[in-house]
């Protein structure tokens, strides 16, 4: 075996902090002196409980969450809140404004207007504007005062893109739902400019099967009785997340992420990291002298997944496998886009895109 460091670049489920995993390899048979591992104790044990409180105090705390906004740890992924936000907050209205920006928004709105009787607007789509390489401003969303909610994802996964000026609407517009699953927890954001923020754990923070979503109050109001309670927020907010089994060992993993985010400095510091690493990135790309190629407009080029290409793609092929040998891996693009992607979300060392950097220019020298 040779001893070359791992990075690992992939879009989700995805890198996690090693001092995270090393805590959890040592927890593993015996948590915290009960004899038992997280993984096969009583959700409704106090020691869980305790784990489950934890992990949201710190979340709040990381984050700034208003009191006047709920947090739960539910499944179903973030795809379940394509579903859940329509069931849920579009009661007795007849429209839901949607902005479509790429893959997942376009997935988000091709799914929310099931089992709804909701109209679901196209408020925005950014591949008909932008052919996906740019973003369109809110204040060109087509939007309306009488709509449910406005629905956005913040960073797009697959087309690398992302607001860097974070969509902020008049108060007299209806309340913004976004999901925020791959870059969550990235940078700084007012939670109070939302009515709803989701985000499944597997991209920014680590496992997947937890979901996080922050909910504004007043919005439980709209939640009909009529709703499954499994899939009612306000159901799963008076038993306290303890509606049914929750993912345990997921949220166990979570809470140990935000006590590391916590030790790093907190999402401020975050922010100056994630704009480091991704500025020296794009400029290695931009410095190439078109050998690698990302057509994202400079204000919309996501910092978590950074999006690049050669042009031709046995050349992409060579270099997903030659960088997998180097120990840079899971860089190849979403299936349906080709190219590279680097995720480089908080758990990525900046040392992991130095890495990267150096086996960009050393295969641009071999094959440029
Ligand atoms: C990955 C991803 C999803 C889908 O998440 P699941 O947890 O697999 O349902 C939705 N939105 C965004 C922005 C994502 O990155």
């Amino acid at each position: 075996m040779s001893n070359t460091t791992i990075y690992n670049f992939s879009a989700g489920p995805a890198i996690l902090p090693e001092s995270v995993l090393r805590t959890a390899q040592s927890e593993m048979f015996d948590y915290n002196g009960t004899g038992f591992s997280v993984m096969t104790m009583s959700h409704r044990s106090d020691v869980f409980m305790s784990i489950l409180y934890h992990a949201e105090q710190d979340l709040r705390q990381l984050m700034d969450i208003p009191d006047n906004y709920k947090v739960l740890f539910l499944q179903g992924g973030a795809s379940a809140q394509f579903n859940m936000v329509v069931m849920n907050l579009a009661n007795g209205f007849e429209r839901v404004d949607s902005v479509v920006t790429g893959n997942w928004s376009q997935i988000a709105h091709s799914q929310m207007g099931k089992l709804s009787h909701a109209n679901i607007h196209l408020a925005a789509h950014g591949g008909e504007q932008y052919n996906y390489t740019d973003l369109p401003s809110p204040d060109t969303w087509d939007v309306s005062e009488k709509s449910a909610f406005v629905h956005f994802v913040i960073n797009e996964t697959v087309h690398g893109l992302q607001y860097r000026d974070i969509p902020k609407l008049a108060t007299a517009l209806p309340p913004m739902v976004c999901d925020m699953s791959s870059e969550i927890l990235s940078r700084p954001i007012n939670v109070a400019d939302f009515g709803v923020i989701y985000a499944g754990a597997q991209k920014n923070i680590g496992p997947s099967g937890a979901t996080i979503v922050i909910i504004r109050e007043d919005l439980l109001k709209r939640c009909s009785s009529h709703i499954p309670d499994v899939w009612n927020y306000q159901s799963h907010v008076e038993r306290q997340g303890m509606y049914n089994t929750p993912a345990t060992y997921p949220i166990y993993i979570s809470g140990l992420v935000f006590r590391w985010l916590q030790s790093q400095g907190g999402v401020a510091q975050m922010q100056t990291i994630n704009a480091l690493k991704a500025k020296i990135l794009y400029e290695a790309i931009d410095n190439s002298g078109g050998f690698y190629i990302n057509n994202v407009q400079p204000r919309a080029r996501s910092q978590m997944n950074v999006i690049f290409r050669t042009g031709k793609p046995e050349l992409d092929e060579l270099f997903a496998q030659e960088s997998t040998t180097r120990g840079l891996r899971l860089l190849r693009g979403y299936k349906s886009m080709g190219g590279m992607r680097a995720s480089i979300y908080n758990a990525m060392p900046l040392q992991g895109v130095e890495a990267l950097i150096e086996f960009m220019q050393e295969f641009q020298k071999r094959y440029g």
